[in-house]
């Protein structure tokens, strides 16, 4: 059986490669072709996940799981908060072949997910970047979202003014772009075209009354029902897209939120994201609109993005 690790897929799992495979993943998911359980999560002690997602890529198709731990007090230690494993099951023969780390394709295939959103909804003239949060989400986005529009500015935040300060000195010299730290969420989001929300925090950061019209956001930290990033206000005011439609329902904690205090109901959800790249429902629908693509992660995801490492040649061997 292979093993890919962690620094092949680093190497392999391009922007190039992954984007279009999410995309595609995320269209075949809407069409109802991909088949997946919804996540479980076995709560371990101190906040700690075990994350279980099984899934196929269709009837005749590659499945297999994710198998993920989420140590959110990893991140102050210099460990990755996400670590686990993909494991690939043959369609012909029902054999397990492959198993590939699933740190560093969640890593990226989250980044590629909102990148394959924000081609999708943000304004074509976005051009001003806001990322909340400095961990390995913030540096994945910082890189993927340029690969859809053309990125002029970032700005970040962070609980810690010089983590964020670093973190923009690293993003500028890989990107060779203007990153800047800001010391509020809301100075960092005040001029942003796209905001991409990536930290673990457990209760609101971002309010909807600092968010400028016309903005689109990646909804990314909170994957389960529970912390949330944004307020109610952001939720009900927005045009509100998501990976899938039964996930958000049962663990989008920040629409699960504005629902319980009755704000919104379940058609609150205009579409799933695979929906609109479909071009069944409508996306963006003006300039003023603010667009919402709250991610949750799905299986579909990982399993694409572990088959085509499996399935492709490994150029560099
Ligand atoms: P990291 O552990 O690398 O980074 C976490 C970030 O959140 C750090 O910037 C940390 O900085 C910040 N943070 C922690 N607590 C708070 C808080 N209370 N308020 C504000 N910021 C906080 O994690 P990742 O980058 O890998 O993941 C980021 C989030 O995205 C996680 O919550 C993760 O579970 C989620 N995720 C979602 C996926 C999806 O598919 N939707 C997939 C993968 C991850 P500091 O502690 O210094 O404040």
């Amino acid at each position: 059986m292979r093993f890919i690790d962690r620094d092949e897929v680093a190497r392999r799992l391009t922007w190039e490669m992954c984007i279009p495979i999410v995309r595609e993943a995320m269209i075949a998911f809407s069409r109802g072709e991909t088949k997946q359980l919804l996540r479980s999560i076995v709560p371990l002690s101190d906040g700690r996940l075990f994350g279980i997602m099984p899934g196929a890529m269709g009837a005749h198709a590659p499945f297999g799981a994710k198998l993920i731990s989420v140590f959110h007090d990893n991140f102050a230690r210099g460990i990755q908060s996400h670590q686990g494993l993909v494991i690939l099951f043959d369609p012909e023969s029902g054999a397990p072949v492959c198993v590939v780390d699933a740190g560093e394709i969640t890593a990226i295939r989250t980044a590629a997910a909102s990148a394959v959103a924000t081609d999708a909804l943000a304004r074509k003239d976005a051009r001003r970047l806001a990322i909340l949060g400095y961990g390995e989400q913030a540096a994945t986005h910082g890189r993927a979202i340029g690969k859809v529009r053309e990125i002029e500015s970032a700005v970040v935040w962070g609980r810690s003014f010089e983590r964020a300060e670093a973190f923009a000195a690293r993003m500028q010299a890989e990107l060779s772009l203007p990153f800047s730290a800001a010391p509020s969420v809301k100075e960092t989001v005040a001029e942003a075209d796209i905001i991409c929300t990536v930290t673990s925090a457990a209760e609101p950061i971002l309010k909807g009354e600092w968010v400028r019209p016309g903005t689109h956001l990646n909804l990314v930290g909170s994957s389960h029902a529970g912390p949330a990033e944004v307020d109610n206000d952001l939720v009900v005011h927005s045009r509100f897209i998501v990976d899938s439609r039964e996930g958000v329902l049962n663990q989008g904690a920040e629409f699960l939120r504005a629902k319980a205090a009755g704000l919104i109901g379940d058609e609150h959800i205009v579409a799933e994201i695979g929906q609109v790249l479909a071009g069944e429902i409508e996306g963006r629908r003006s300039a003023d609109e603010i667009t919402v693509y709250k991610s949750l992660g799905h299986v579909v995801q990982d399993l694409a993005s572990a088959w085509a490492l499996y399935s492709q040649p490994d150029k560099a061997s």
